[in-house]
């Protein structure tokens, strides 16, 4: 008899006929001698018409009453299919989450949850009763008990955390879907199912906006080792496994909040090639690394910054012995970016540098958790160490140091996140092409803007200052990227830097940084919420040359500019222009053979 949590999204519980489709599902697993804890949705796009309700009282709700609305929805749709299992002659109770007693931190709009009560739970289950619990909602651990939820999309992360809390055979979603895609079907019919994905695979498609699973839910699958998978609600087919590599026995207080990084790593073996100043256009991005690709030279972080007037510079990482290879194909290339501007070309310089380290922290809990990033930053500042280039990704922040500071920082880094040791990065080795295809899904976000920061004194602790300012807010960034030049302004050596929020947080974002630009000497700040960021994924690319060309060169050949590019070990990200960005997910799609021949039908 297995213990089963199951998941059903809006889409799958949006009418009364659906709903009693449902209960039938969980009847017949149910009668199979299963124990089951159902997690629900609010009906259909209730909460979306919630939402649109509270704006036209208030343009900015208090977040209290906005969670008090909210929660609404998903009490709707529990009691419904109750009643419908009822009706079967099933058992059935519903539950809120406050009758749970999933114990969140007093965060209205954004709570993670801190334990799941099981006792409730366990009783119901041993009077034989199927249990419907309301997602997304749970309870403050103050005195008040006040109701919380976890953002959007989030029941997906309480029905995991129950699963982890109850220790479930396994968590099925079940959704509009047939499982886990290549990328969202809605915008390329064509994608594809995965039969399988790693949760680091999932983890950064789930953060880069794939919202088929709220990525919080995947933190604690990977966490916990809970046994996860993606069906669609309408068929019996198996649909998309989660998996995670075995993990230890993990308390179960503080549930989402217990350790933000798991790990402090260092790769020495590292050199910095910088192109200044090349020119703005599409194509340039791919032609360096299409010939850098043919020459059979892995690149390992890859970063292009914002640019200035019409120019660009890009700075990539390789290993040393590797430095002096790729300098000379960026000098030899120099030229052919330039063809038709010869102007440019006495511009354009390449600067090699052997003697940086790179030093990483990990962890999925820093997912929505903005301070982690600043605290790294500040822990470098505070032992007087520059930060040379940073790259992110949501469970991951790398910065290039000086090497002879890679001691330092480790040490540092160690104490502050309470790691034990750290570890020196794996030489990448190319994986099994057919268990870890180099691209496993793409996938685009349409809901961030572009922020700049002119002239950021180069000194120790500026980017630290940012982005802890930018925490205290509340605002979680993403894509942080340092430009490579310096450029004199007020008689100091300044640089810009640029990264990615929310569209919702770009105006407080602006706001806080204007507030303190004049005391630190920041030039202007600006914001450009007309972005899409493209993204590929997949745990196959580590080690594997080629595969930032191909993406680069699919954007070129739609003469699509490249704004931005950011790296982690398994993805890459470019930002374009907001109205490219459905053409540039469907090119990149099939640039990497992902399409299938069938299309993907999603019900309304
Ligand atoms: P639910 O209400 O069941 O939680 P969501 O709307 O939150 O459903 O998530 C399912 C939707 O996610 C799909 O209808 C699809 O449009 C979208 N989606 C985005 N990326 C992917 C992907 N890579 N695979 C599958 N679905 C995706
Ligand atoms: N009903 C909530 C939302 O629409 C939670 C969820 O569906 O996961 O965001
Ligand atoms: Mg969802």
């Amino acid at each position: 008899m297995a213990m089963i949590v199951q998941k059903y999204g809006g889409t799958s519980v949006g009418s009364v006929e659906r709903i009693q489709a449902v209960a039938k599902r969980i009847y017949q697993r149910a009668q199979a001698g299963n124990r089951l804890v159902v997690v629900v949705s609010a009906m259909g796009k209730t909460t979306d018409t919630l939402v649109q309700l509270a704006n036209e009282i208030s343009a900015n709700p208090s977040r209290r009453e906005m969670d008090m609305l909210l929660s609404t929805g998903e009490q709707v749709s529990i009691s419904l299919l109750s009643m419908a299992l009822q009706e079967l002659g099933q058992p059935a109770v519903s539950l809120t989450g406050a009758q749970v007693g999933i114990v969140t931190e007093a965060e209205h709009s954004r709570a993670r949850i801190l334990e799941i009560k099981t006792n409730r739970l366990e009783k119901h289950l041993r009077q034989g009763q199927v249990i419907i619990v309301a997602g997304f909602q749970g309870v403050s651990n103050s005195t008040e008990l006040e109701i919380t939820t976890l953002g959007r999309g989030g029941s997906d992360t309480s029905a995991v955390a129950i699963a982890a809390a109850l220790k479930a055979s396994y968590c099925e979603i079940y959704t509009d879907v047939p499982g886990i895609l290549t990328t969202d079907p809605r915008i390329v019919p064509e994608a594809q199912l995965m039969p399988e994905v790693t949760s680091d695979e999932m983890l950064e498609l789930a953060s880069l906006g794939a919202k088929v699973l709220h990525p919080r839910a995947v933190e604690i699958a990977k966490n916990y080792g809970v046994p996860l998978v993606v069906r669609s609600s309408w068929t019996e087919d198996p649909g998309t496994k989660v998996t995670s590599a075995a993990v230890d026995d993990r308390p179960l207080v503080n549930l989402e909040i217990a350790k933000a990084v798991d790990g402090v790593e260092f790769d020495t073996d590292q050199a910095r090639i910088a192109m200044l100043r090349i020119p703005d256009r599409p194509g340039v991005a791919a032609k360096l690394f299409g010939e850098i690709a043919t020459h059979n030279v892995d690149v390992d972080l890859i970063i292009q910054s914002i640019h200035d007037g019409n120019s660009n510079d890009i700075a990539f990482t390789v290993t040393e012995k590797a430095a002096s290879q790729a300098q000379s194909i960026a000098e030899a290339i120099a030229p052919t970016l330039c063809e038709a501007d010869i102007q440019s070309l006495e511009d354009v310089s390449v600067m090699t540098a052997n003697d940086i380290a790179k030093i990483t922290i990990s962890g999925a809990g820093m997912i929505g958790r903005p301070g982690i990033a600043a605290t790294m930053f500040q822990s470098l500042a505070d032992a007087g160490i520059n930060i040379e280039m940073i790259s992110t990704s949501e469970v991951k922040v790398s910065c290039v140091i000086q090497q002879t500071d890679c001691d330092r920082a480790i040490a540092t880094l160690c104490e502050v996140f309470d790691i034990a040791s750290s570890s020196m990065a794996m030489a990448p080795t190319a994986l099994n092409a057919e268990q870890h295809p180099p691209v496993r899904g793409v996938a685009l976000d349409l809901k961030q803007a572009q922020l700049a920061i002119r002239h950021v004194p180069d000194a120790p602790g500026m980017a630290a200052k940012i982005f802890t300012l930018l925490a205290q807010q509340n605002i979680s960034v993403d894509m942080i990227i340092q430009s490579q030049r310096c450029r004199v302004n007020n008689g100091i050596n300044t640089r810009d830097i640029a990264c990615t929020v929310a569209q919702s947080d770009a105006e407080a974002a602006r706001l806080a940084l204007s507030g303190i630009a004049e005391q630190l000497n920041f030039g202007e700040i600006e914001v450009n919420p007309a972005i899409a960021k493209v993204s590929i994924v997949g745990s196959g690319m580590i080690g594997a040359p080629g595969i930032a060309a191909k993406f680069f060169q699919a954007l070129a050949d739609d003469r699509i500019n490249i704004q931005m590019i950011t790296t982690s070990e398994i993805k890459i990200s470019c930002v374009v222009p907001e109205e490219q960005g459905k053409q540039a997910l469907k090119l990149v799609h099939d640039a990497f053979n992902l399409a299938g021949a069938a299309k993907v039908e999603v019900p309304a």
